[in-house]
């Protein structure tokens, strides 16, 4: 996020330009990893454990970042927010080495895949029916409510 049109940043095109990453509650239940499923049902999303921690990624461009020739350029360089000042050139997405993940998650089906290791199988499928109930009869409840709202004010 240092993207410098003077050095190696220019070359690279931005790849650090290119997404934002945030950590997030690690999930101990289900209503939590389906949290994250609702995540990866969006696009350009993933999800990655790094030391035990849980990060999501955002992969949607910088509105900053713009063509400049046959490469790319922070257009407002001189007032890019704190966090791409912050970041190093030295150990970036273009000088880095690969990052080594504990876990990534490109799509629910990888998510649930691991909710139901973790979890266990039968267990995740039982909570799963109970919280779906659980919703269910919520919105059955509410549903009456809104009919009784709305018979009494005929
Ligand atoms: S990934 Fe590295 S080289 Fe590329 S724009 Fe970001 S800081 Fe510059
Ligand atoms: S503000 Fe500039 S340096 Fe920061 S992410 Fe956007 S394009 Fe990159």
């Amino acid at each position: 996020m240092g993207l410098d049109v003077h050095s190696m940043c220019a070359e690279c095109g931005g790849k650090c330009c290119r997404y934002f990453c945030f950590q997030i509650d690690a999930p101990d239940t289900f209503e939590e990893f389906d949290d994250i499923r609702w995540f990866l049902l969006h696009e350009n999303i993933s999800v990655h454990i790094e030391e035990g921690d849980w990060y999501i990624s955002i992969a949607n461009k910088c509105s900053a970042l713009v063509p400049d020739g046959q490469s790319t350029k922070c257009s407002i360089y001189e007032d890019r927010p704190v966090i791409c000042r912050g970041y190093s050139r030295d150990n970036c997405d273009h000088t880095g080495g690969d990052y080594e993940y504990e876990e990534q998650f490109d799509t629910p089906e990888d998510l649930v895949k691991y909710a139901k290791k973790v979890l266990g199988k039968k267990a995740y499928k039982k909570a799963k029916e109970k919280a779906y109930k659980k919703v269910a009869k919520k919105e059955a409840k509410a549903e009456k409510k809104r009919r009784k709202k709305a018979e009494a004010g005929k």
